[in-house]
């Protein structure tokens, strides 16, 4: 191609000044200006780049060059184009035009352009695109001329003239839509296909009438007007409403702004050996190595995308165009290679001519996202470290999310409660109120903090708000790649697309099959997993992680990466590896749940939640209210077997690995009835004359009233209790070793770690942790059997972090207690925080986060940073962790992993999400010393 002298006039123009525009291949130029390939998509967008690096790769893209994201940028702030940009532009078309062989503007051989968005992350559908720009009426006879085929020209340059109207400037799709209605009403017509060249040519008169009348003026002759009204809309589609609202939802930055690509015209629509199409190169749903697309033959891209015609499966191409079915085979399998991910392409074929419009990484659901990343990494085409890497904590998440109940959803068929069956575009169970629009679904969410689903025929990037703010979304039109599928997937929103039997009525807000009408606020539950749509609520239930063996896979790499020696650069006695994950578990079956989600440990057993057990509880309390030690020691011995048998259980679940009983916490009277209710039934009793029982009841209220604290939190609680009554965690203490002797017999490997909750000083622990070790002993002795433990305590109080050195001295394990070491140290009470200021406290920006939810690190991070530095000071050996809410949350794993902690614990669910998070922490600090400054 005689490029060489065009090209250069085009890089010459631009030397005067900065370069706003590349031709799709000066990609090298990009390169050098922006540096990385990166930095190229910033400039370029990720469609300009991927257009550019298609032209490199030898594949058929149709000529074109982008205006940069730094010229949207500048014209953004000024309102114009930059210096420059539009006669760099201008140079640019003319090599166009010679590539393309023909002239924009002319009539004897006409260019046609498209005019896209594309911003550096891709945000399909949020910003404008205006096809067929340089068609005028002059040009529309050339072309007639030419292609000899009136009928397609007409229909273009209508397209045109309603895309104009609607994208440029704003109209109302109403405004042409209904026109065209009554045109084919009054002809009798159903489909556009019945549409003749007169027809067409009849509706672009009116078409134009339309345009002056909401316009102002005519519909655009000057074709390079019309390329520059397209620009400067493109440039401002970036600031449109969805496209923010997407930005918002996406934790997009405002600032980058879209290119502008200006495309030679292909057109699908020249006839039966022309066509239009887009596809996945694998299953954006499961994942699944297969190609999935959809094309239209005789068709325009918007038709397939909007996914208003139901288009054929790309299967059927093999038979109807071979040779471009297998071109397109063949390039698609090489674009996968070259990006090394999953491919959403769009082609168009003209008289039998493949092009390629656009490639990009295709947007998937976790469980895909899951299958492609393992898949690719078994491929070698990836490492396993990129396809743990390519998975985020919210992909595990979701895929841990509730799904229908099986049993439920048959009996719900059986039952006549099934409504309708789609393609089941997004996976997951959603159950909530109909709601027909995409502001009132937003609206009675946030507002009215209803479970919702939006229903609508099809949707359009106008309708995301709705769709992010529901539980689920239900189409009566459209496939697996229509709007509705692409963005629901991409946030994880259930979805059944298509469910062509429903009937919705938008003026009436209801929708119908046969005679069953559901009507707005009904509820609904539609399974994204099987396209299935039921009437009214069928109960969920969580997923099983075993049988996910993809998942599976990814978190075994995932621990190989955490458990590498040396991934972390410490003092001798501190870990090396990365971090480990262990659970919270209060009970045999969760800890059981715990291993099965792959923790290797137990941070923290809350043993006062068995005491409230239905036949524990009346001793409990007999124990409380005890007036000799002897009594108290009665009602214990009584509970001694009880927590004998908890804790078996536990180490017989946990088999070897550490299992921290954290021994009483919470301050006595809420073992107690309830003060209030308790005096509403004296008071009964009372004035109903009824003395049976009434003078325990009394006394028992004066009991409770004798116990009261004006802030129990930090009063008689943790480790203060147990030094004014410590009987009761000598019986624990007991029992913990009874239980761990009982399993080391039975062969059973036990590592009991006994955890002293709510330390402030090492005094505390001076007074306590001796009496405690002599019973362990003393049970040892008893059972003739010795095995490894613990004593340590947990950081709750911001004293014990700060002599953490001393705590040390006795204390052989930390557990940060993060709830209450965020509410002591910000001076918060959690409950009263969440309920009063920290939503106000958030939308002012005081706090960046929810504290109790992430970590602060400036804070409660510097605490235990110190802690951790001072107590391993004391003992370099010391075991550290963290079993507060914090536990779970990637970003406060992340800043645990580069203090040094050995482990942390949290919610069973959670475990899977933590290991991902640890791999992803040792990672991206892989090599590098731990954090010790204070
Ligand atoms: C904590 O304070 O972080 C903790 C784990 O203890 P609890 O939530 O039981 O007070
Ligand atoms: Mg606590």
């Amino acid at each position: 191609m005689a490029t060489k002298k065009m090209k250069s006039k085009a890089t010459k123009k631009s030397a005067k000044g900065k370069k706003w525009v590349y031709l799709f291949d000066e990609v090298k130029a990009a390169e050098k200006y922006a540096g990385s390939w990166e930095d190229v998509r910033g400039l370029l967008g990720g469609k300009g780049s991927g257009l550019a690096d298609m032209t490199r790769a030898g594949v058929p893209v149709p000529p074109g060059f982008t205006i940069t994201t730094e010229a949207c940028n500048s014209f953004r702030k000024t309102g114009d184009f930059p210096p420059g940009m539009w006669s760099q532009a201008l140079a640019a078309l003319k090599v166009t035009e010679k590539r393309a062989g023909k002239k924009f503007g002319d009539p004897k051989n006409p260019l046609l352009v498209s005019c896209r968005s594309g911003a550096k992350f891709s945000m399909p559908g949020m910003m404008n695109t205006i096809l067929n720009i340089g068609l005028n009426d002059e040009v529309v006879e050339g072309m007639i001329n030419m292609t000899k085929n009136p009928r397609f020209v007409w229909d273009l340059y209508r397209r045109l003239i309603e895309m104009f109207g609607t994208t440029v400037f704003n109209l109302d799709d109403e405004v042409f839509e209904h026109p065209m209605a009554e045109y084919k009403a009054s002809k009798g017509y159903k489909v556009d296909t019945e549409m003749t060249a007169e027809d067409w040519q009849a509706l672009v008169s009116t078409f134009k009438d339309v345009f002056k009348k909401h316009v102002g003026f005519d519909f655009p002759q000057d074709v390079y007007k019309q390329l520059e009204f397209a620009t400067k809309a493109v440039f401002e589609s970036w600031n449109g409403k969805r496209a923010v609202d997407y930005r918002r939802a996406t934790a997009i930055s405002d600032d980058l702004g879209t290119a502008v690509n200006i495309v030679t015209m292909v057109f699908g629509n020249m006839g039966f050996d022309s066509g239009t199409g887009v596809a996945f190169t694998r299953d954006p749903s499961t994942g699944e190595k297969k190609m999935l697309g959809e094309y239209l033959l005789n068709a325009q891209g918007e038709d397939v995308v909007a996914g208003i015609r139901n288009a054929d499966p790309i299967e059927n191409l093999q038979q109807q165009m071979p040779r471009a079915y297998k071109q397109f085979m063949d390039i698609t399998k090489k674009l996968e290679k070259h990006y090394k991910d999953l491919q959403d392409v769009e082609f168009t074929i003209e008289r039998g001519k493949l092009w390629m419009l656009q490639t990009r990484n295709g947007k998937r659901t976790a469980k895909s996202a899951v299958k492609v990343a393992v898949d690719l990494a078994k491929e070698k085409l990836i490492t396993k470290e990129d396809a743990v890497l390519r998975i985020t904590p919210e992909n595990v998440d979701s895929l841990l999310h509730p799904q229908f109940d099986e049993t439920a959803m048959k009996n719900a068929e059986k039952d006549g409660t099934f409504f309708a069956k789609g393609v089941n575009a997004s996976p997951g169970a959603a159950v909530g109120q109909i709601y027909f629009d995409a502001d009132t679904t937003e609206k009675k969410t946030k507002e009215e903090k209803q479970d919702t689903i939006m229903v609508r025929p099809f949707t359009k990037p106008d309708d995301v708000h709705g769709m992010i703010a529901s539980q689920g979304v239900l189409t009566s039109e459209g496939g697996a790649t229509s709007h509705a599928a692409v963005v629901a997937r991409q946030f994880g929103i259930p979805c059944v697309v298509g469910a062509s039997a429903i009937k919705i009525d938008l003026e009436e807000r209801q929708m119908t099959v046969g005679d069953v009408t559901v009507k707005e606020g009904d509820w609904i539950s539609v399974d994204g997993t099987t396209g299935k749509v039921f009437v009214g609520k069928i109960p969920t239930t969580s997923p099983s992680l075993e049988e996910q063996t993809d998942l599976l896979t990814l978190l075994q790499w995932a621990d190989d990466i955490a458990a590498r020696k040396d991934i972390r650069k410490a003092p001798k006695g501190w870990p090396t590896r990365g971090l480990q994950v262990w659970a919270n578990a209060d009970y045999p079956k969760d800890a059981r749940r715990a291993r099965s989600y792959g923790a290797v440990g137990i941070g923290l057993c809350r043993t006062e939640h068995m005491f409230f057990e239905p036949e524990r509880l009346p001793i409990v309390q007999r124990m409380i209210l005890s007036d000799t030690s002897a009594e108290r020691t009665a009602a214990l011995n009584e509970l001694l077997p009880h927590q004998r048998k908890d804790f078996d259980g536990l180490f017989e679940a946990m088999d070897g690995y550490p299992v921290i009983i954290r021994l009483i916490d919470p301050p006595l009277h809420e073992f107690m009835p309830d003060e209030e209710k308790l005096l509403e039934e004296v008071i009964t009793m009372r004035v109903k004359g009824e003395t049976d029982g009434l003078m325990e009841k009394e006394d028992l209220l004066n009991d409770i009233k004798g116990m009261h604290e004006s802030n129990p939190m930090m009063g008689l609680r943790g480790v203060r209790l147990s030094i004014s009554m410590p009987e009761i965690v000598e019986m624990q203490v007991r029992a913990i070793f009874e239980a761990a002797a009982d399993c080391t017999l039975r062969k059973i490997k036990v590592k009991p770690e006994v955890m002293i909750p709510l330390t402030g000083t090492v005094k505390e622990l001076e007074w306590i942790q001796p009496r405690l070790e002599r019973i362990a002993a003393a049970v040892m002795d008893e059972k003739k059997i010795k095995f490894d433990y613990k004593f340590g305590t947990m950081i709750e109080i911001p004293r014990a972090a700060v002599t953490a050195a001393e705590v040390a001295q006795r204390a052989e394990f930390f557990s940060f207690g993060t709830n209450d070491l965020t509410q002591m140290t910000y001076g918060y009470s959690r409950d009263d925080a969440e309920r009063n200021f920290l939503i106000t406290y958030q939308e002012q920006g005081i706090l960046e986060k929810n504290p109790f939810q992430t970590l602060d690190r400036g804070g409660v991070g510097k605490l235990m940073q110190w802690a951790i530095t001072d107590g391993r000071k004391t003992r370099p050996s010391l075991e550290v962790g963290i079993c507060g809410e914090h536990g779970g949350d990637p970003d406060s794993i992340e800043w645990c992993h580069m203090i040094g902690n050995n482990y942390v614990s949290c919610s069973p669910f959670r475990v899977p999400i933590a290991r991902l998070a640890a791999a992803h922490s040792a990672l991206k600090y892989a090599g590098k010393a731990i954090a010790e400054d204070k």
